[in-house]
C-alpha cells in the first residue's frame, strides 16, 4: 500500500506526524489505495520557508526558460496521460472518459501557459514631456500558496501552478486530503521537467492543520484557492489582514434556462451531462433548470427518463455514465439535501436515496435525481448540493425565467435552451453569472480562455486564459528620462 510523502525542498519527505487519513476508492471502499500521513505544521512552515528561499535564483531564471520546464511538463503530462487517469479515477470515483478529459485539460493548460513564458510582456507609454517615456513590467510575487479540491484534482492544480511558476513565483501546493495520489503524480511531473530544489513544495495534511499553517504564513504573498464558500471566505479574511492578494474560486448553483422552442432532444441530453456528470460534483454543473410551463411536463418527464436510464459504476468500467460521491462525508450530504428537498415540499420525480444494486453498495453511488415544482427560498434551489441532484423551477414566461435564475447567491455559469436570437442576447446581458453557454451544458471550458463567477462564486482575477497571469504578477511603472536636465514639467 502506498504512503505519500512531502514534498519540501526537492525531496521527497514522509511526514513525522503521528495521524493519518486512508484514501479510499469510493466506488468500492474495500479497495484501500494507500495511507495518507498528515503534514504537520511545522512541514508546512518548511515548504513556505523552502519556497522563500528558492524564489530569489527563479524570479531571475529567465521567463522562456521557466515556460520551458513548463512545457516539459505539458508533454510529461501527455506521456502518462493514461496512468494519471486511472489514478484519478480510482481515488475520485469519476469515469474514465472523464479523467481522460481532465487530464487533457491540464495538458491544454500546461501547454498554454509555457507559450505564455514569451508573452510576459508590458507597455510601452508615450510620455507628456518630451526626451520621456514609460513603460511597465510584470513582476512574480514571490511564495504562492495553491489550494485545491478534491473534484478536478489533475485540472486545477495544474491550471494553478503552472501560471504561478511561469510568472516566476515559486508555490506550496495544499491539495485536498482526499485525492493524494493525482497530487504526488503532478509534483513528479514538475520535478522530472526540471523544476529546481524549493521551487514547487507538496504538502499533504489537514486543511484546518497543515492549509492554515501555509495560509497564514507572512512569506505567502498569494493564496489561489478553489474550494467551499465557508473556508474561502474565512481564508480571505484571514489573508487581506496582511495585504495579502488573495483569488477565490468557490460555489456555483447554475441555472439553465429552458424556453417554450428549446430543442428538447438537446436540451434534455445536455443537462443530464450537465447535472449528472461528474456525479454532480463540478462546481458549473447543472442544478437548476429553469422551464416555462409550455414546456415544463415534457422537460420533466424526459429529464426523469433519462436520470433513470443513467449507468452507474465503477469509474473504470468504460461503461460508467456516472461514478460515486467521492467519499462518506459527500455522500452523505447529498442524501441530507434529498430529505431537505423532500421536507421543504419539492416533488420527488426520480432517484432520491442510495444506489445499491449489482455491488454498487461497496460504494457511495447516490441515484441520479430530480425534483419538480421547487420553488426559489428552497435550500434545493440555494445551496450548492455537490451531487447528481436537478430542481426543477417552473416559470411563466422569460421576464419571469430570468428574475428566478438570478435569484441566487453564487454567479459561476449558466445556459439557455432557445432558438430565438433576440432572447439569447437579452440573457447573455442580464444573466448575473461569470460564464454562460448558449444551446449548451453549464459545464466545460477551454484552457486557453478565462474562467471564473461573480457575486458569491469569484473573489480577484479570474484564472486561465489571458487572465491566467494577472494574478500571479504584478505590475511596475517606469519612468524614464533621458533629458539629462531637472524635470521642468509634470511637477504634480
Ligand atoms: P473545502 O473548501 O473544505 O476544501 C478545499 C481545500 O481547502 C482543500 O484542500 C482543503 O483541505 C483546504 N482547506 C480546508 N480548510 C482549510 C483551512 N482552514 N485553511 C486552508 N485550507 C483549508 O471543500 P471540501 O473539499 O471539503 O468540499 C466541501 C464542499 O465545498 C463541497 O460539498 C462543495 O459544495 C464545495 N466545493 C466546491 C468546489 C468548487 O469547485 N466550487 C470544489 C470542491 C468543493 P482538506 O482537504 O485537507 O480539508
Amino acid at each position: 500500500m502506498t504512503t505519500y510523502q512531502n514534498f519540501i525542498n526537492g525531496k521527497w519527505i514522509t511526514s513525522k506526524s503521528g495521524k493519518s487519513v486512508q484514501n479510499i476508492n469510493p466506488g468500492n471502499i474495500d479497495d484501500v489505495i494507500g495511507n495518507i500521513p498528515l503534514a504537520t505544521r511545522a512541514e508546512a512552515r518548511l515548504a513556505v520557508e523552502s519556497a522563500a528561499e528558492a524564489f530569489r535564483s527563479w524570479r531571475s531564471t529567465p521567463a522562456p526558460t521557466r515556460g520551458r520546464i513548463v512545457g516539459k511538463a505539458a508533454r510529461l503530462f501527455e506521456d502518462n496521460k493514461e496512468e494519471l487517469a486511472q489514478i484519478l479515477t480510482r481515488e475520485e470515483g469519476k469515469t474514465i472518459a472523464e479523467a481522460r478529459g481532465e487530464l487533457q485539460r491540464s495538458i491544454n493548460v500546461a501547454e498554454f501557459c509555457a507559450g505564455e513564458a514569451r508573452r510576459l510582456t508590458g507597455e510601452t507609454i508615450p510620455s507628456e514631456l518630451p526626451l520621456n517615456f514609460a513603460y511597465t513590467i510584470k513582476q512574480p510575487l514571490g511564495v504562492v500558496a495553491c489550494v485545491t479540491p478534491w473534484n478536478f484534482p489533475v485540472a486545477i492544480p495544474v491550471w494553478k501552478i503552472a501560471p504561478a511558476l511561469v510568472a516566476g513565483n515559486t508555490v506550496v501546493f495544499k491539495p485536498a486530503t482526499i485525492t493524494p495520489g493525482t497530487a504526488v503524480r503532478i509534483t513528479e511531473i514538475f520535478q522530472e521537467a526540471g523544476i529546481p530544489a524549493g521551487v514547487l513544495n507538496l504538502i499533504i495534511g489537514s486543511g484546518s492543520e497543515a492549509g492554515d499553517e501555509i495560509i497564514n504564513h507572512l512569506a505567502v504573498k498569494a493564496i489561489s484557492f478553489t474550494g467551499s464558500n465557508g473556508v474561502g471566505i474565512r481564508l480571505y479574511e484571514q489573508a487581506s489582514r496582511r495585504g495579502a492578494k488573495v483569488q477565490c474560486e468557490m460555489g456555483g448553483k447554475n441555472p439553465v434556462v429552458i424556453l417554450e422552442d428549446a430543442d428538447m432532444d438537446l436540451a434534455v441530453e445536455s443537462i443530464a451531462q450537465g447535472a449528472f456528470g461528474s456525479s454532480g460534483q463540478r462546481c458549473t454543473a447543472t442544478s437548476r433548470a429553469v422551464v416555462v410551463n409550455d414546456v415544463a411536463d415534457e422537460f420533466v418527464d424526459r429529464i426523469a427518463k433519462r436520470a433513470k436510464s443513467m449507468r452507474l459504476g465503477a469509474g473504470s468500467d468504460p461503461n460508467t455514465e456516472m461514478g460515486p460521491s467521492v467519499d462518506e462525508s459527500q455522500f452523505n450530504t447529498v442524501l441530507k439535501y434529498i430529505d431537505v428537498g423532500r421536507e421543504d415540499g419539492a416533488t420527488l420525480v426520480c432517484g432520491g436515496s442510495r444506489a445499491t444494486s449489482n455491488g454498487l453498495d461497496k460504494g457511495y453511488f447516490v441515484h441520479p435525481t430530480v425534483f419538480d415544482h421547487v420553488t426559489p427560498d428552497m435550500r434545493i434551489a440555494r445551496e450548492e448540493i455537490f451531487g447528481p441532484v436537478l430542481s426543477v423551477l417552473r416559470v411563466r414566461d422569460f421576464e419571469h425565467a430570468m428574475e428566478v435564475a438570478n435569484d441566487c447567491e453564487y454567479g459561476l455559469s449558466s445556459s439557455i435552451f432557445t432558438n430565438d436570437a433576440a432572447r439569447i442576447f437579452r440573457f447573455v446581458d442580464e444573466i448575473e453569472t461569470g460564464m454562460t453557454h448558449i444551446n449548451s451544458p453549464t459545464t466545460g471550458g477551454e484552457a486557453h480562455i478565462p474562467f471564473g463567477g461573480t457575486k458569491g462564486t469569484g473573489i480577484g482575477d479570474r484564472e486561465q486564459g489571458s487572465t491566467a497571469l494577472d494574478f500571479y504578477t504584478e505590475l511596475k511603472v517606469v519612468y524614464v528620462d533621458y533629458t539629462g536636465r531637472k524635470r521642468e514639467g509634470n511637477l504634480y
